[in-house]
């Protein structure tokens, strides 16, 4: 895969899926920049890893709905590296609840780290890279807000808000060939899939084609995808990564 641009940021990038897209982007060559909002240690290790294997990664630390760290972080890095050329929205929570027992505290708190975040660092990117006339952002979305889920009202509305989001930014940036895409998990191996009980893991399964949850790399792999120059002509597209559980 090749790159025109030159650096990444990634947010929610100490662990999971964020953690394997921040190493497959530094093999492909990137400059990694790995936010995280709690746990510096785990993004120091990353950074590590990265630098040990030959790469390039810098730590930063925000947490994703603050809106004034967040444009402070991306002001920085465009300060260090003399711009930004790739984001990718990963940073992301649940909060399950039946709908009947959920607060609307418990569904704004979802959708304020899932789809104000992600607006706030497109925002931030286009304003960036339309100036350099060049981008691509790729944020994380959801099955789930591609077909809802019972418990899941928040985390659905923050997912398919963020499927709506990213084409309507892909309107907005294509003037300045700056390039907006989504990509839609299924069920994926991650400490937010490993809450799940056992039960209900192997019931999610039956109904998985594929006859198995998603692999990290496997996220990872389309990300770099639609963020390199092999992705060039797609924008406002919803990729999905799901095994097959919803065609
Ligand atoms: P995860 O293991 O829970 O990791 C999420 C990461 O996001 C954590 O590092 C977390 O940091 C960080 N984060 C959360 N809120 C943040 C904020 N406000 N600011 C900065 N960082 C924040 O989850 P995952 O499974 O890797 O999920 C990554 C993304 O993929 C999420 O957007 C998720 O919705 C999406 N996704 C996952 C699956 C799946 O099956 N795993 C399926 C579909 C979509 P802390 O540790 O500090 O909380």
């Amino acid at each position: 895969m090749t790159f025109s641009g030159k650096n990444v940021l990634v947010t929610g990038a100490g662990k999971s899926i964020g953690a394997e897209i921040a190493r497959v982007l530094a093999k492909l060559g990137l400059k990694v920049w790995i936010n995280y909002r709690s746990k510096p240690e785990l993004a120091d290790a990353l950074q590590k890893e990265i630098e040990q294997n030959g790469g390039q990664a810098a730590v930063i630390a925000f947490d994703a709905t603050d809106e004034e760290a967040f444009v402070g972080a991306i002001k920085a890095i465009v300060e260090s590296d003399g711009g930004l050329s790739y984001l990718v929205n990963n940073a992301g929570i649940t909060n399950d609840k039946l709908a009947i027992r959920m607060s609307t505290e418990d569904f704004m708190s979802v959708v304020d780290a899932n789809l104000k975040s992600a607006f706030i660092g497109s925002r931030e990117s286009l304003k960036v890279m339309s100036k350099q006339r060049f981008g691509s952002v790729v944020n994380i979305a959801s099955i789930i807000g591609e077909r809802g889920n019972a418990g899941q009202s928040n985390y659905a509305a923050s997912k398919g808000g963020m499927i709506a989001m990213t084409k309507s930014f892909a309107y907005e940036g294509a003037p300045r060939n700056v390039r907006f895409n989504c990509i839609t998990p299924g069920f994926i191996r991650t400490d937010m899939t490993e809450s799940l009980k056992d039960e209900v893991k192997e019931n999610y399964v039956k109904n998985i084609p594929l006859a198995r949850f998603g692999e990290t790399r496997e996220v990872a792999s389309v990300v770099a995808f639609l963020l390199s120059d092999e992705s060039s002509y797609i924008t406002g597209e919803i990729i999905k990564v799901n095994g097959g559980l919803y065609m």
